[in-house]
């Protein structure tokens, strides 16, 4: 009698991806890209498609160089079936960006503002960081100002930037069926924002208020890098940002220096870590006109009994 044949392996088990993929809501899945501990996320389609749209998945930010892009788009294949529909980055940054040479021929999205990055010394910088040529880093095919609407077969998603924060083209994407929203790195729950040459700190504030107006106490909220965050946790955030630039603010206009104003201020974070966001704060009030005002005396006059 013959044996009976085994099933075939690899029918049950897909082939092994390179990334973790953890499904974190229905539908969406996150892995984390070193060295940066960057969150990836690939949003899959709808069941039923209702439109005549080719359904397929939507990978948002792809990782630090084309070698690590190739990676995920290898594992977009291996856990869908093909590649995926469309790619958005969400900002300038090359964690999140230098991976895009990876997908050519797919429709990608980003910010307009990227155009101009690509020129600057601090891209240049870390291009040579990495050893990439020129050619390797690339701009998204569909670059955009506002918002833009994506059908990914069943399931609709919203790509939107609300403003400056932590670079002058952030954008968010919103997923409506699963209550999820992709931030980007507007949020982090690994470290604090990171605030650097590009960022526009007197904004974010503002800009997280726009995040903020999407989300309700069930919301999913997913940083560019770090665990899930929820409402509360976003809000606390724009807390503390505030709280620096309005620090700042108050600093300066008592005629402060920037270096007292690391033990003259009350400031949200250890103030290990305030050095660059004080720097940062200083700089960008003091460019938009922010100068010592007079200050009256203030008396207090006793009371007498
Ligand atoms: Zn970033």
């Amino acid at each position: 009698m013959p044996e009976p044949s085994s099933p075939d392996p690899s029918a049950a088990n897909p082939p092994p991806t390179h990334l973790q993929w953890q499904e974190r809501a229905p539908g969406i899945l996150v892995a984390v890209a070193e060295p940066d501990t960057v969150n990836l996320v690939l949003v899959l389609p709808g069941q039923d498609s209702v439109t005549d749209t080719t359904p397929g998945a939507l990978l948002i930010d792809t990782g630090s160089t084309p070698e690590q892009g190739r990676q995920v788009r290898a594992d977009v294949v291996a856990l869908t079936g093909a590649d995926p529909a469309h790619v958005v980055i969400t900002h300038g940054h090359r964690d999140h960006w230098f991976g895009l040479a990876a997908f050519e021929q797919i429709p990608s999205h980003g910010h307009a503002s990227l155009r101009e990055r690509l020129a600057t010394e601090e891209l240049h910088a870390d291009r040579q960081t990495l050893g990439l040529r020129a050619a390797d880093v690339v701009l998204p095919t569909q670059l955009m100002y506002l918002a833009r609407g994506l059908d990914l077969g069943g399931r609709r998603v919203e790509i939107v930037h609300l403003g400056p924060g932590h670079t002058d083209g952030d954008l968010i994407v919103v997923v409506p069926d699963a209550n999820t929203l992709i931030a980007g790195d507007l949020l982090e729950s690994s470290d604090l924002p990171q605030v650097g040459p590009d960022t526009d700190l007197t904004s974010w504030p503002t800009t997280l208020d726009g995040v903020i107006g999407v989300l309700d106490a069930d919301s999913l909220v997913i940083p560019g890098h770090g665990p899930p965050m929820t409402r509360d946790d976003a809000l606390r955030q724009r807390a503390e940002l505030a709280a620096v630039v309005g620090e700042a603010r108050a600093l300066i206009e008592r005629g402060v220096s920037e270096t007292e104003a690391l033990s003259e201020g009350n400031w949200p974070w250890p103030l290990e870590l305030m050095e660059a966001p004080i720097s940062h704060a200083y700089a960008e009030l003091r460019a938009r006109g922010l100068v010592p005002r007079a200050q009256l005396p203030i008396v207090i006059e006793r009371r007498r009994r």
